[in-house]
């Protein structure tokens, strides 16, 4: 995070600036929904298209898919989410508020133990109320499928997107003729009924997961889990996150998922301390073994090296799209005294940004629209582009500035002499000087070598 980023100014730029909105804003809005406005749609579209083309077009091991949100409901059965997928909760006698009881453990203040801690938490931090007994609550999403509301036909919003992924190995295997270690890769909006949902669009009750199922024969497990932490930690660094912000973190043994052997988190340092991005797990042959008793089906792999049927175990890198949207933002966000004036800077990659190029003409003079417009008109089939010709050229350079854009092309009165216009830089604000006829060569130039 750079020193200057505190979610006060995240939230304000990205409602000032279209990135995000409160979900249903016009009618008080609605806890843990947002909504994505014109650039941050396109900044979210950035980020899983570079996570795809990582992990799915680089590879020749990884394949892609996209499942359905709704799913037999047998799923979660088999998946362990109907029965353990809950936190406790307690509610407040007095104002009514609801809070997960492990959020208040945390609350109790350093130094007290025992009958002391309990006491402590059994009154509502909000009001000093006194709280119920914890009750667990579970976190899946409840609907029903076709026109009648009973029990036959309850279905869930899928509290993640790797149940469906597990459902289809058999069918990819078999389609892709593929061979171990193969991964699965799908983006997908999950659901989850939090509690306590927070800290803007880093705790949301709907979300957007990146996540790859990568199966492997036992025995190599660890060794790919250690090549997928790699992988997944780089992938940040690669795309400008500053190294001091991200680190690996090997969960304890009481932090494990009931299904997981071992897991890393990729974590990121925002203002509310460490917190996961991404975890990368072990599930060892738990999802498949599960599956493969629910269904009644075969989900075995037939191993020719060894002539045997064997169930793979899985190491999932799972990673929270809005999360890391977030984390990007806070990363990049700068401020810069330039002529006592404070420039906001979103110092975001290049892959990463919005709006890959602005045109902006020197002014709305008659003689300047034209040319603009067909400087435009070359640059916006390449690139996600915006034209602006509103306000001074100062203000316009800062309003790009502010959402990240690295590279401007200004239209200038020159340019009707010279046939040439000038790019300008985001972060060094450096101008160069470049002939229409090669504008495009140039803008590729900078934005598309690594
Ligand atoms: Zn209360």
């Amino acid at each position: 995070m750079s020193t200057k980023a505190t979610v006060e100014k995240l939230v304000s730029l990205c409602k000032r600036r279209g990135l995000v909105f409160q979900g249903s804003e016009i009618y008080g809005g609605i806890g843990g929904f947002w909504d994505y406005g014109p650039l941050g749609v396109e900044l979210k579209n950035n980020i899983k298209q570079a996570w795809w083309r990582a992990v799915v077009q680089e590879r020749d091991d990884v394949v892609g898919q996209d499942a359905a949100i709704v799913m037999n409901p047998t799923v979660w059965r088999a998946s362990g989410h109907l029965d353990t997928f809950a936190d406790p909760m307690v509610d407040c006698k007095e104002c009514k508020k609801r809070f997960r009881a492990d959020d208040l453990v945390g609350a109790v203040p350093a130094g007290t133990h025992g009958h002391e801690a309990a006491a402590k938490v059994s009154r509502c931090p909000e009001c000093g109320g006194e709280l119920t007994e914890p009750r667990m609550f579970n976190l899946m999403f409840r609907t029903y499928v076709g026109p009648v509301e009973d029990d036959a036909s309850t279905a869930y919003l899928r509290p993640e997107t790797a149940q469906g992924i597990f459902v289809n190995f058999a069918n990819v295997l078999t389609t892709t003729r593929k061979k171990l270690p193969l991964g699965i890769a799908q983006i997908g909006k999950a659901f989850r009924n939090e509690i306590t949902p927070g800290n803007f669009i880093f705790r949301d009750r709907e979300f957007e997961q990146m996540e790859i199922e990568y199966f492997v024969k036992p025995g190599t497990d660890e060794q790919w889990h250690q090549h997928w932490v790699e992988e997944r930690y780089n992938w940040y660094l690669g795309l400008g996150m500053r190294k001091e912000n991200v680190r690996v973190r090997q969960l304890d043994r009481e932090e494990l998922a009931h299904y997981a052997k071992d897991t890393y988190e990729v974590e990121y340092l925002f203002p509310m301390g460490w917190s996961e991005l991404e975890g990368i797990a072990n599930r060892t042959d738990f999802d498949l073994r599960r599956h493969a008793e629910f269904s009644g089906r075969d989900l075995t792999y037939f191993d020719e090296e060894s002539g045997e049927h064997i169930i793979p175990y899985v190491i999932e890198p799972s990673a929270g799209v809005d999360r890391l949207l977030m984390a990007f933002l806070m990363d990049a966000y700068d401020e810069e005294e330039v002529r006592g004036e404070t420039r906001v800077i979103l110092r975001l990659h290049k892959d990463l940004a919005p709006i890959k190029v602005a045109v902006l003409p020197l002014s709305r003079h008659e003689k300047l629209v034209p040319p603009a417009r067909e400087v435009w008109g070359l640059v916006r089939k390449h690139w996600m582009s915006q034209y602006d010709d509103a306000q001074s050229i100062g203000r316009r350079y800062r309003r790009q500035d502010e959402v990240g854009t690295p590279l401007c092309v200004t239209v200038d009165f020159d340019t009707l002499e010279d046939e040439a216009v000038t790019i300008r830089e985001r972060d060094s604000m450096e101008q160069v000087r470049v002939p229409i006829a090669g504008l495009v060569a140039a803008l590729r130039e900078r934005l598309e070598t690594a």
